[in-house]
């Protein structure tokens, strides 16, 4: 789904996966569950291209689910957070989600060991900004392109009938969560895209 002339929304991910076409860089926005992979490769495969960075919201499986499958067939830089870096490194274990079904969907998921990955400033363009917005996991970033005042959040808020609020069950820190909400709020975006529910449009 064209969100504008130069995003994409790759159609029937889980969580939401986007794509940014810059003049010099296709720039892929999380990576959704790994059964997601062959609706992301039909995508580049429809458009003839390739994405040269994947940004990752935060380490949840259902926005890392095909990261390791893209870097094996495409070798794309890989950005997230500091703090993600060690968890999607193995070298620190994420805290569980305190609600039951958190707990769950966290036993399930495997433990992480991705390589190469690196952080905010290798992205070189100055219309991105990377924005700290921690809550829903600690290292959790957003990403605002600065012209077009269009922000991506993961799961930092929500869509739901044209609302935008903080996730309840997987979300670690809330109180955090909501302060990031408002930081998000106070860049006056006029477009915001979520990890789940419709695109957001302000103004
Ligand atoms: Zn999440």
């Amino acid at each position: 789904m064209k969100i504008s002339d130069n995003i994409d929304l790759i159609d029937g991910t889980n969580a939401n996966v986007y794509v940014i076409k810059t003049e010099k860089k296709i720039i892929q926005i999380d990576t959704g569950m790994k059964n997601n992979l062959e609706r992301i490769l039909n995508y580049y495969e429809t458009n003839r291209t390739r994405p040269d960075i994947i940004f990752i919201t935060h380490y949840h499986m259902d926005h890392i689910g095909t990261l390791s499958s893209l870097q094996g067939r495409f070798n794309p830089m890989v950005i997230a957070s500091e703090t993600e870096r060690e968890y999607l490194e193995g070298r620190a274990v994420p805290e569980k989600p305190k609600s039951l079904l958190g707990k769950m969907v966290m036993t399930f998921s495997a433990k992480m060991n991705f390589q190469g990955i690196s952080t905010c400033e290798k992205i070189e363009d100055e219309n991105l900004q990377c924005v700290a917005t921690p809550g829903h996991t600690p290292g959790s970033i957003s990403l605002l392109m600065r012209r077009e005042r269009v922000i991506f959040i993961g799961d930092a808020a929500a869509t739901k009938d044209g609302e935008l609020k903080t996730i309840g069950a997987f979300t670690l820190d809330p109180e955090t969560a909501e302060r990031s909400l408002e930081k998000i709020r106070a860049l006056k975006p006029i477009k915001i895209l979520p990890g789940h529910g419709d695109p957001l449009n302000l103004e």
